[in-house]
Formats: C-alpha cells, structure tokens, sequence
C-alpha cells in the first residue's frame, strides 16, 4: 500500500514536470531558465533559433557571460545592469529593451523580461522570456523618418502663411479693419503655435533615432535662463504673472553643454509653468552651480499635477486631467522630449507637485559631458559587428 502510494506521487511529479516542460517548450518567444547562480538549466527551441545557438551549448553556461547584452551604444552592458542581476537583486520583475548578440556576431534588439522564481522570498532561479524587436523597430525608424519628412515638408507652407499674414496686418496691403486684424492674429499666433509642434515633432524623431547633434561649448546657466525668460515676457505678462531669476549659492553656473538643447528645455519648463498657472501666479527659476554639477529647477504656484498620474509625467502625449479641462492646446510631448534631450546631455529631471498648490521641476546638467555625443543610430537591424 505503501509502496503504491510512493509510486502515485513519483508519477504525479514526473507528469507535473513534463507539463512544466511542454509549456515552457511552446512559449511563443524565447525563453531562458536559470538557477540561483545565473547557470542555464532549460531554454525553449524559440531562443535557441533567435540566438543562433544549440542547446547543448547553452545548457550549464553562465547565462550573463554566454549570452552578450549591449546597450544601443553597442556597449557591453554591465553585469549590474542586466536585468537578470536587476530580477535577482529586487525580487521583481524587471522589462528591458536592449541588443543581443548572436553566436555569429549579429545583434539584434530585443525586449526582455526577467522574473525571480521565490521560494521563501529568496530567488532560487529566474525566468527570462524575450523577444526580437527588429520588425518593430523598423517600422519606428519608418515611422520617424515619415514624421521627420513630413514636418519639413509642412515649414514651407507654413513660413508663407506667417510672412504674408505679418505683411497684412502690418498694413503692407492697403488699410485692415480691426476685426481683420483679430482674425490675422489669430492666424500668426496658430501658426507659430504649429511651427513649435513642428521643432517639437522634429526633435523627438531625432532623439528617438539617436541622431540629434550635440555641440557642447562653455556657457553660464544663468545667462540661458535670463535670455528664455525674456523671450517669454510677452506670454508671461498676458496673464500678469511675474517670472524671477535666482542664482543659489556662490559656485558659478558655468557648463560646458549644447546651448540650443539647453534653452528648448528651459523654454519647455517655464511655458508650462506659464501655461498651468492662474493668472497673477508667480514663477520662481533657479539656478545653483555644484560641485559637479549645475541645478536648475522652475517653481510654479500653478494648478499641480495630480498624485496618481505622478508616474506618467514623462510618457508621450500625456496630459493630466485637471489640466485638459482648462487648458486645450497641448500635445503631452513636451516633457517627453525634455527628457530624451537631458538623457542625451547626461543631466537628470525629476519633480514634485501638489495639486492646487503648484510645481517645481528640477533638472541638473554635469559640468563637463563625459561620453562622447551620440550621432550615429543604433543598430536597427542585425548587423555584423
Ligand atoms: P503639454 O504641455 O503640451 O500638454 P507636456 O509634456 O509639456 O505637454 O506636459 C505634460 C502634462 O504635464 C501637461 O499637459 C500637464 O498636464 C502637466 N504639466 C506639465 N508641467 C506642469 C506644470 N508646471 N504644472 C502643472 N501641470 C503640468
């Protein structure tokens, strides 16, 4: 009796363990079991087929050492970074987007997810399940260049739209009646409103492709807040909200950075700051140069940002409610491409906001670029390195 019972659970376990292996063999992306040290123990046919590896090579390896990640830099990625080590480390989940590289040299992006296998809240292995992302990723690089293609095609248009409505309600073509001259401005403020979608759209093609140019040259961080506070007087004054300029401390804001990309994250901080601020409301910018690095932030007493959608400020086209009630012109890219510039100048953003109460964004730039720019794409597809 005994002995029936003992074969039944030896059954029971042998059957579990090859449903375990049937549905770890048909997950329809690729597939990697480790142990607790990072060894390999399964991996389905998919990631062998996408990897270009046989199992027997892969099985008893070192998963970090034996399967390559690079960044889109084609760098190695750290072994601190990978997100099997992230997985390991926190106990959760971890999805990554980064390159792999094949037995015969390929690498080719994928998007990778890590989950810890817990027994007693300490990881004894972990799963990782990824997929190849270069289909998707052309049809992004398609989709950028369309975008990019099209905004250049559209400032043609748009540069004689502005030049001849300028030209009529300055009077150039015989006398306007003052009701001309509402709709002419009404005209001039909507296309200068399209121009900046247009810079923005462009901008973001560019981050996302890893083509922007950077060009770093010494400037105060002072200065490139005084000249963007100025160019906003006029937006600023229309809802009778006062701008302030401080410089904290006694280190100087001098960095050596790109100027340009400089001023259009500024200038996007401080139009939101105008634009989700009642009127009469007050902006505070500051400005402090560290050791390392300069501080900047923008302080509002505006309408805030409401606590739940905290965590998305930074998504594409986001726009919190409490705003897109009251405020209808937006697109929800601005802070998106605020962030993919700071990445690309090495800096940092980060903020705090109540609702009702108002809103300071912070952001840092070091004091010196350490990586060399980034002007070449990634690697879109698998290319021999
Ligand atoms: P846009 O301003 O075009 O909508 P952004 O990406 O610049 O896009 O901002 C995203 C959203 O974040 C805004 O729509 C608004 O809801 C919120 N937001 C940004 N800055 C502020 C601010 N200073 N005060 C309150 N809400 C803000």
């Amino acid at each position: 009796m005994a002995d029936q019972k003992k074969s039944l659970t030896i059954q029971h376990a042998q059957e579990q363990r090859a449903q375990a292996e049937a549905l770890f063999s048909s997950i329809g992306e690729g597939a990697i079991a480790t142990d607790e040290f990072g060894k390999i123990t399964r991996i389905n046919p998919i990631a062998l087929a996408t990897l270009g590896y046989s199992e027997k090579e892969l099985l008893g390896e070192w998963f970090p050492k034996k399967i390559l990640a690079l960044t889109d830099r084609n760098v190695p990625v750290n072994l601190i970074d990978r997100p099997i080590t992230k997985a390991f480390l926190t106990g959760k989940s971890v999805t990554e987007k980064m390159f792999y590289r094949r037995k015969n040299g390929d690498t080719l992006p994928v998007i990778i997810t890590v989950s810890p296998i817990l027994l007693e809240n300490r990881p004894i292995g972990a799963i990782e399940v990824f997929r190849d992302i270069t289909f998707e990723e052309e049809v992004d690089r398609m989709k950028s260049e369309f975008i990019s293609l099209a905004s250049h095609q559209l400032r043609t248009p748009l540069s004689a739209i502005k030049t001849y409505s300028h030209m009529l309600v300055d009077g150039y073509m015989g006398e306007v009646t003052p009701a001309q001259k509402k709709s002419l401005r009404t005209i001039i403020t909507a296309s200068n409103r399209m121009n900046e979608l247009i810079s923005t759209l462009l901008n973001i093609t560019r981050i996302e492709s890893g083509t922007i140019n950077i060009v770093p040259k010494v400037l105060k961080g002072e200065r490139v807040c005084e000249e963007v506070i100025k160019e906003l007087a006029l937006a600023a004054n229309e809802k009778e909200i006062t701008v302030s300029l401080k410089h904290r401390g006694r280190i100087s804001s001098t960095i050596k950075t790109d100027s340009l990309i400089l001023k259009e994250i500024i200038t996007n901080l401080i139009t939101n700051a105008i634009k989700y601020t009642s009127e009469g409301g007050a902006i505070r910018v500051e400005v402090q140069g560290r050791a390392r690095d300069v501080l900047f932030s923008v302080h509002d007493n505006g309408w805030g940002i409401p606590e739940h959608s905290h965590d998305q400020v930074f998504s594409k086209f986001f726009r919190a409610q409490n705003t897109v009630k009251r405020e209808t012109t937006g697109t929800g890219l601005g802070l998106y491409l605020v962030k993919g510039l700071l990445e690309r100048l090495n800096g940092k953003i980060w903020f705090e906001s109540t609702e009702g109460k108002g809103t300071s964004f912070y952001f840092t730039l070091p004091k010196e670029r350490k990586t060399k720019p980034l002007t070449k794409a990634p690697p879109k597809k698998a290319v021999k390195m």
